[in-house]
């Protein structure tokens, strides 16, 4: 397949991404979700949208944000011919990627004249980069959380209040994130006129894959020029973490065009049992689920498995149908990487870099790093999607500040 032009021509009018995306939705909420398609197709390609949205991105989340060399980590490795390198997302406003898409879906509220943005959100990252977006542009923000989520993620929720944001407990059933997607969902088709619901990742029913992957290029953009701009020359390896995929989309989607590897990280938990990680593409099959077509993780039933990773930004059913079509025509392809590789590479990345990453981005340095062990004279770009402030206490208290865990892993020969 030729990439010329891919980004254009990807997904077609339907949001289809070849025999995946679409959207697959009761006629009260498609008409709001097509409302949010015209606007965006109209607002994306106008200058005045353009503009301002280069401009938060400069003087309000501090892009660009750099490409750093990890030297150290590179000569702890193979014979440290192979060098990596790590977009540094972690240094975006509000320390992760997620940002990136909700100033942008944010704007277009505005541009839309609404008035309140509508979310759900698991572990909180969502809501909390979603709220610090609506307190930005003055909008009001709804967010919908499960109870049993409240209670385990008080951090977050407590800087959603703070930034200003409404958070609606939901009550019902699990009282986790799949109550608390229905109850936004029942919220925005009730609410349309004055809100905009608003997705956390490249997923959901078109237009979000798009919107989304739109929002994130600016990852991979801004990483491939400086990748250029510092070696002369393009990476051997792009890598990134997916959960539901919009830092991997950001960061693949400037380099399709280009000859090098492009891998995508899922999450391999504590093994490949289902119930036990959330590896989809690896592991899943074709499906729609939550209103739109892609490979997902299923039960027996054909419902929504259940799923589990240490990084809890992780663990989701499926993967953004983009993904799904990627992989399908060879462009890029999936890794899984487990829990305590993924907590090596939390420890070594901070100890011989100085940058604590998120468990998430945890999984995108293990596999550079293991590339970098097996390889000579190459070069490995990863996304670090966040930093890993809202990880320290969890990994301190299950496993220590390093010394014990790392040297275990060598005694047992499975440090990298
Ligand atoms: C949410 C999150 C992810 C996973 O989401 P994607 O949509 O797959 O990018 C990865 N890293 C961090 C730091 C996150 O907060």
């Amino acid at each position: 397949m030729n990439f010329r032009d891919y980004l254009k021509n990807y997904p077609d009018e339907n949001g289809r991404f070849g025999e995946f995306g679409g959207s697959y939705l009761p006629p009260e909420l498609q008409k709001a979700f097509d409302e949010t398609t015209q606007a965006y197709r109209t607002i994306c390609l106008s200058q005045r949208f353009i503009a301002e949205l280069r401009r938060i991105r400069r003087d309000f989340q501090g892009r660009p944000t750099p490409v750093t060399h990890c030297e150290n980590l590179s000569r702890e490795l193979g014979d440290g011919s192979c060098q990596i390198y790590l977009k540094r997302e972690d240094l975006n406003h509000s320390g992760a990627h997620k940002l990136n898409h909700c100033m942008g879906e944010g704007l277009l509220a505005k541009y839309m004249g609404k008035k309140r943005l509508i979310a759900e959100t698991g572990a909180g990252q969502h809501g909390v980069a979603l709220a610090t977006a609506a307190a930005y542009f003055g909008l009001e923000c709804e967010i919908h959380m499960g109870e049993v989520d409240i209670a385990k993620q008080a951090p977050n929720v407590a800087r959603m209040k703070i930034l200003g944001a409404n958070v609606v407990p939901v009550t019902h059933g699990l009282k986790t994130l799949k109550e608390a997607v229905d109850s936004a969902f029942e919220s925005y088709a009730k609410n349309y006129k004055d809100s905009i619901y608003c997705i956390g990742s490249a997923l959901g029913p078109h237009p979000f894959p798009m919107m989304v992957r739109d929002f994130q290029a600016c990852v991979g953009f801004e990483a491939r020029d400086q990748f250029i701009e510092a070696n002369g020359f393009g990476p051997d390896v792009v890598c990134a973490c997916v959960g539901g995929g919009s830092n991997s989309i950001g960061m693949f989607s400037a380099f399709l065009e280009d000859s090098c590897e492009i891998v995508g990280i899922e999450p391999l938990g504590l093994g490949p049992e289902l119930g036990n990680h959330a590896a989809s593409t690896t592991y899943g099959s074709k499906g729609v689920m939550h209103g739109f077509e892609s490979i997902m993780l299923k039960d027996e039933q054909g419902e929504p498995a259940p799923v589990y990773s240490i990084a809890s930004g992780l663990d989701y059913p499926a993967v953004g149908p983009e993904h799904a079509f990627l992989n399908s025509v060879g462009r890029t392809r999936y890794e899984a990487i487990g829990d305590e590789d993924a907590v090596e590479a939390f420890y070594r990345l901070s100890r011989s870099e100085g940058i604590i990453p998120a468990l998430e981005s945890s999984h995108a340095v293990a596999f550079a790093m293991k590339y970098a062990k097996e390889h000579r004279g190459k070069t490995i770009l990863a996304c670090c999607s966040g930093r890993g402030d809202k990880d320290v206490d969890f990994v301190v208290e299950k496993f220590g500040f390093g010394d014990e865990f790392l040297a275990k892993r060598a005694a047992e020969g499975k440090r990298f």
